[in-house]
């Protein structure tokens, strides 16, 4: 029988619903999908994998990013929300951000995540035909969100224009099977019922998720509460957005009702620990979240309140920071933080049937780990291990969509020090621009 590739004598970690876990498997790749996963596999191919000592897993899934802000990683850092954006960020977007830009940033971005595990990631932000021609070439599996607001934006000047964006968008990518589109109006504070409304009519028309930031701040929820009288969450449910292909990030601010409501419209949550832990936007519910069977996946946020797009780094805070504010260290244990950068976080942007997990029929999204390291030896158990003591640097080889976009350590589909070169060029620019805000 003929596979494409076979990686032999791994250690894997399947994140299946049984978590099957093998000492020693081989696991065949044909075109995009694992054909097989055996202790000895049958199959033959013409690329071999010799994994001895090492681990195949799924690869990580990034639930909620705006890619392009590693561009501005480091140029305004320790200050409050609100200022950080008014003051920084939205000027730079609205003088410079461009389709180049965007896929400068991205691209860097892209090559970031590759190297700390990332396969997939979610997508909130503005020229994301440019984000999707620069992941195509590299090869990441991405889910794009062209940001929606009442206000004019980065490359459009209303909400109109961006929904006309949203379907041009799907004309070309609609089919793609590594580019996938979301609809995204950024926030109830930002996007006023009429344009919500319409978001989520134009995401039914298309089968599309709907992903917004949701309670990320206490001030948010006093201008709704002024505003509409009632929650964010209730806001949303009130005026009929809420649904099952919304994924609403942050849900920091949340009360007993708006879990309850959330549970009820089976919307699925990102959780953003360290952009929250480092705006201290507040602590997210976590913990009752999934006690009540909400849907939690990790996500990073953008690089500029984070600041780096790792989620081995992600998962480690968000065990740790719940053990602290809930003063319990049971809560969050390593398997149920893996999750939700796996199997968990593939719910959360709608392809659990495809990744998320390692599976004959699946997809071949999948990370390759040197475990010969000092931080990890010895190794009892190994969901402690990716927990709480790799950091993202142990990934050696990268498949995505059964391609092979990184191997021991090089990534095949694009010149990284061109990109950085490219990066720090666009970084001038930006410093520049900064003198003037
Ligand atoms: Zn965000």
């Amino acid at each position: 029988m003929q596979a494409d590739l076979i990686i032999k004598n791994a250690m894997v970690l399947t994140m299946d619903e049984k978590l099957t876990f093998y000492e020693k498997a081989d696991l065949a790749i044909k075109e995009e999908k694992i054909v097989d996963l055996s202790p000895q596999t049958k199959f033959q191919a013409p690329k071999i994998i010799e994994a001895q000592g090492k681990l195949v897993m799924p690869g990580l899934i990034n639930t909620h990013t705006h890619a392009a802000m590693v561009m501005m990683r480091g140029l305004a850092d320790d200050m409050p929300l609100d200022l950080w954006w008014k003051n920084f960020i939205f000027p730079i977007e609205k003088k410079l951000l461009s389709p180049e830009f965007v896929k400068i940033g991205v691209a860097l971005a892209a090559i970031e995540m590759i190297r700390s595990g990332t396969t997939s990631f979610s997508d909130m932000y503005f020229f994301e035909d440019a984000t999707a021609e620069i992941c195509k070439q590299i090869g990441i599996r991405a889910f794009l969100g062209e940001g929606v607001l009442d206000f004019p934006s980065p490359d459009a000047e209303n909400a109109e224009k961006t929904f006309k964006i949203i379907q041009a968008l799907y004309e070309k990518w609609g089919r793609d099977p590594i580019i996938h589109l979301e609809v995204a109006p950024h926030a109830p504070y930002s996007c006023g019922p009429e344009n919500l409304l319409k978001a989520r009519k134009l995401a039914e028309k298309l089968d599309l998720p709907l992903h917004i930031h949701v309670a990320e701040t206490a001030t948010e929820v006093a201008e709704i509460k002024l505003k509409y009288g009632a929650s964010p969450v209730e806001h949303l449910e009130k005026i009929g957005f809420l649904c099952e292909r919304v994924k609403a990030v942050h849900c920091v601010h949340l009360n007993h009702r708006d879990i309850e409501i959330l549970k009820r419209r089976g919307v699925k949550v990102a959780h953003c620990p360290e952009s929250n832990m480092k705006l201290a936007s507040g602590q997210a519910p976590v913990v009752e979240l999934l006690d009540e069977g909400v849907v939690v996946g990790l996500g990073t946020d953008g690089a500029a309140s984070n600041n780096n797009l790792n989620l081995f780094e992600e998962m480690d805070a968000a065990a740790k920071f719940h053990k602290a504010i809930c003063s319990d260290p049971t809560v969050m244990d390593a398997k149920a933080v893996l999750k939700m950068a796996t199997s968990e976080a593939a719910k959360v942007v709608f392809k659990e049937k495809e990744i998320g997990s390692l599976e004959v029929g699946k997809t071949a999204d999948l990370i390759i780990l040197n475990l010969n390291l000092p931080h990890l030896v010895p190794l009892y158990n190994i969901y402690s291990h990716l927990v709480y003591s790799a950091g993202g640097a142990e990934v050696e080889t990268v498949i995505i969509n059964g391609k092979l976009i990184m191997e021991e350590k090089n990534i095949l589909t694009i010149d990284e020090a061109e990109v950085m070169d490219q990066a720090r060029f666009l970084a001038k620019k930006i410093q520049a621009e900064v003198g003037h805000v």
